[in-house]
């Protein structure tokens, strides 16, 4: 995959539109999330099991372009600090991976237990940690429990049974939608890559664009 920002930064101003719209629904997804989140008492306060130690692989288009809008916001040192740091987890991966382990390593966004790009995380960065539920094409319902934090809370608290949280209408918006920009740049390949990867490939070139 050669995946880099600049051949869409020329054009910035044709995709910009589909991210405010993916905003929006990222905004959508935050509140319903809380609303939820609320009604069983829990609250996300980092853990050991940190999910952002996990191995999540983002695949939109929308969300790679819009953690570069992310990355335009800070300075330039500090994103030099960024790729270094994710340059050096992608490595370990690769290497984890080549000898068939497993391996958990903090996301390189993650400084003091915060994500310095917070509003702008993909997807699943903001759905992960409560039960939901997947309404699959065929009419085939699939349910997911929540993370490790999540049901040590609840069991305390004992809020423990299930409050309807159906992902798939976020997930039709967003199809929608990277539909839209895929139309809209021609970019035609599969993404499936880290936050780490991913921000390997953003340098200081993509922000001298005029
Ligand atoms: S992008 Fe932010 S919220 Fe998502 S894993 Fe990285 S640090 Fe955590």
């Amino acid at each position: 995959m050669n995946l880099t920002p600049e051949p869409f930064l020329t054009t910035r101003p044709r995709y910009l539109p589909l991210l405010n719209q993916m905003e929006a629904l990222f905004c959508e997804m935050d509140r319903t999330y809380a609303a939820v989140a609320d009604q069983y008492g829990f609250r996300c306060n980092g853990c050991a099991d940190n999910c952002c130690l996990t191995r999540f692989y983002h695949h939109t288009l929308l969300e790679y372009l819009y953690l570069v809008e992310g990355m335009g916001t800070l300075e330039s040192g500090v994103r030099q600090a960024i790729r270094k740091q994710a340059l050096t987890i992608s490595a370990k991966m690769a290497d984890t991976d080549r000898r068939g382990e497993t391996l958990r390593i903090m996301c390189p966004l993650n400084r003091d237990e915060r994500c310095m790009l917070y509003p702008y995380r993909p997807m699943i960065c903001r759905l992960h940690g409560i039960p939901h539920e997947l309404h699959r094409p065929g009419g085939n319902v699939t349910k997911h429990p929540g993370c490790d934090a999540f049901f040590d809370q609840c069991r305390e608290s004992g809020n423990t049974e299930y409050i309807r949280f159906d992902r798939t209408p976020f997930y039709r918006q967003m199809a929608t939608l990277e539909k839209e920009l895929r139309l809209e740049t021609g970019y035609a390949d599969k993404i499936k890559l880290t936050i780490a990867q991913m921000l390997v490939t953003i340098t200081d070139s993509a922000y001298e664009i005029d």
